[in-house]
């Protein structure tokens, strides 16, 4: 079959065996691939009630079918499990070339299941995979991790593609994140503590073989096109010369940026330090980007002396300089830098740690919680303290246990769960809700709670992509929660499709609805139309909310925090918050859901 294998690896790490699984076809018609398999063989085989932190806890990397291929934005791939931080479904998108390294060893993903009973490797190189002792690698950091294993595994000098998690994943920090070789990291819903717990280091993988066509003239020709249209648009160009931080100039001024964690509506002082400009001029090393992309949006950089010193690597995304930025009011972008790369080595998410950071600073500041009870002197904008915190939390040394167990957590315990700013346990990303009302309920509605990349609002009515095919032409008011429900729902499908397709969400927006047919046709051969995709992403969407209702997940938890539902009193969003109420009413019908939130029992579909 082409663009898929139609099979995948399944490793018993209990007793070490490896075996290859088929597919059937009539699955990729109807799921695609990525997280919308991953849902269906959860539902289908797996026990969708399972304790994150178990050994029947499945830990799942999958591809898309244009994984592999030549057309940009299609080097992403999935990374699936329970998740430890927020107890429900939780899932990943990853840059980089990992997923097109397992394509090209000729499988659409790997399973794991079980826990090993001492560290291990997972190595597949070629169809050749084997389990290998890891007890040397364990205790290192993701960078580390990878270096070893690029100097252990090179052999004939084919690239090797590297997945690893660092001490905090081994040491089950619930936002522990997976990092790969390039810096590139599935960091939400605590997947690397997953893996930890599974004594499952690092997965290596040496792709050998060579992607095949349905139609390859077709493909040739579709890839010249779309090459040459992600030329000529602004906003690719834009992407690569500003990378994703170029999004904080424009989001401070439209009311998008968290600021003093979540409280205060503006700091425009910031963006002296903080902009894209700045970051070019100061940090920046070289640009970089994932398999297959000519775009290249992902940035390399360094900081040369100073307490901040860091060395050549994986620079912040737009994401980590908003949450360990303007949202703990520390305007060196030095110190982001730091603070990323220290995440990024020890494996754990930016958004999730900068977050509980940024809740005991409030704490702090209001009594609740000072450094008699942390250790640390948690003033807004003390990175010193905020990168002890950091090393703290990865060791689960001291106070770090506390902070380890992620924000909504923290917060209870210290009797101010009011200072989470979460839905469904997960960190809301860098995009206020009181800005844009769509992503508030997109943030409800998503399947692993708080997320950017879940729904596409984001791309919709943040003004990055339109597809005038399916109505959503835009420019939208973002302060409107009227009509939101309609474009939510839209915004859903495609964004289930996206992360099944494991398809760049940044690419996705500036080419069309009727690209991604084009290129799915010509890799896979199959007919597919543009609305058959738009029932298959609502189709996952469904599987994925009935895993949440399964877990005791609905309306009781489609529910913004208080932070959010709090107007601020400056800035471009003063006085604004999302209509809830409607909005989750009118997209309930939309949807078919009950009262409860329930999918209705025909809508799932296994
Ligand atoms: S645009 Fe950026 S994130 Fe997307 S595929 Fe290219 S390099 Fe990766």
């Amino acid at each position: 079959m082409k663009g898929f294998c139609a099979r995948y690896l399944e490793v018993d790490l209990g007793s070490g065996e490896i075996r290859v699984r088929e597919f059937e076809e009539e699955l990729f018609r109807k799921y695609i691939g990525g997280t919308g398999l991953a849902a269906y063989l959860f539902l289908k085989e797996m026990d969708p009630l399972v304790d994150p932190l178990s050994p029947e806890n499945p830990l799942m990397f999958f591809c898309g079918p244009l994984t592999g291929t030549s057309f940009p934005g299609s080097g992403r791939s999935s990374v699936v499990a329970m998740s430890p931080l927020s107890g429900l479904w939780g899932e990943c998108n990853v840059g980089g070339a990992f997923g097109a390294a397992v394509k090209l060893a000729g499988f659409d993903g790997i399973v794991f299941k079980g826990k090993a009973p001492g560290p291990v490797l997972f190595w597949l190189d070629g169809d050749q995979a084997e389990l290998r002792d890891a007890s040397h690698l364990w205790g290192l950091d993701t960078y580390e991790t990878n270096e070893r294993l690029q100097e252990e595994l090179k052999g004939d000098g084919a690239s090797v593609r590297t997945m690893q998690i660092g001490p905090a994943g081994e040491n089950g920090v619930r936002f522990a994140a997976i990092v790969n070789e390039i810096g590139s990291v599935a960091g939400r819903c605590g997947l690397g503590a997953v893996m930890g717990d599974k004594n499952l280091k690092a997965v290596a993988v040496r792709g050998r073989g060579k992607m095949e066509y349905a139609d390859p003239e077709a493909a040739r020709e579709i890839s010249k096109r779309l090459a040459d249209k992600l030329k000529g648009h602004l906003l690719a160009g834009t992407l690569h010369e500003l990378g994703t931080n170029g999004a904080l100039d424009t989001g401070m001024l439209s009311g998008d940026v968290p600021v003093k964690n979540w409280s205060v509506g503006e700091w425009m002082d910031a963006l002296d330090t903080l902009n894209s400009f700045y970051y070019n001029d100061n940090i920046l090393v070289k640009i970089v980007g994932c398999y297959a992309c000519t775009v290249r949006c992902k940035r390399v950089v360094k900081v040369d002396e100073g307490p901040y010193a860091m060395h050549e690597h994986a620079g912040p995304e737009y994401e980590t300089v908003c949450l360990m930025g303007t949202n703990l009011m520390n305007a060196s972008l030095e110190a982001v830098a730091k603070a990323n790369d220290l995440c990024n080595r020890l494996g754990m998410d930016t958004i999730a740690m900068g977050s509980v950071i940024a809740l005991l600073m409030e704490a702090q500041e209001k009594g609740i919680a000072g450094e008699g009870l942390t250790g640390l002197d948690l003033s807004w904008g003390n990175m010193e303290a905020a990168l002890e915190a950091i090393r703290l939390t990865a060791a689960r040394d001291g106070f770090g246990d506390s902070m380890a167990e992620g924000s909504l957590a923290l917060a209870t315990s210290l009797g101010a769960p009011e200072l989470a700013v979460t839905v469904r346990g997960m960190d809301f990303p860098a995009h206020d809700p009181r800005g844009f009302h769509g992503y508030g309920l997109a943030y409800a509605m998503g399947t692993r709670g708080a997320c950017h990349l879940n729904s596409v609002n984001l791309l919709v009515e943040g003004g990055m992509g339109s597809w005038p095919e399916i109505g959503l032409k835009g420019p939208y008011k973002g302060m409107t929660s009227k009509g939101k429900a309609e474009i939510t729902w839209k915004c859903l499908s495609i964004g289930q499709l996206f992360n099944s397709l494991c398809m760049c969400e940044f690419i996705g927006a500036f080419l069309s609805l009727d690209d991604q047919v084009d290129m799915l046709r010509a890799a896979t051969g199959f007919d597919w139309t543009l609305d058959e995709l738009l029932e298959c992403g609502w189709r996952i969407w469904y599987l994925k909310r009935h895993i949440l209702n399964l877990r005791g997940s609905g309306r009781n938890d489609d529910v913004l925090p208080p932070k959010a539902m709090t107007p601020t009193e400056e800035g471009t969003n003063a006085g604004s918050i999302p209509n809830m109420e409607k909005m989750l009413a009118e997209i309930y019908e939309l949807a078919g859901l009950d009262a409860e939130g329930t999918v209705p029992p025909d809508k799932v579909e296994i």
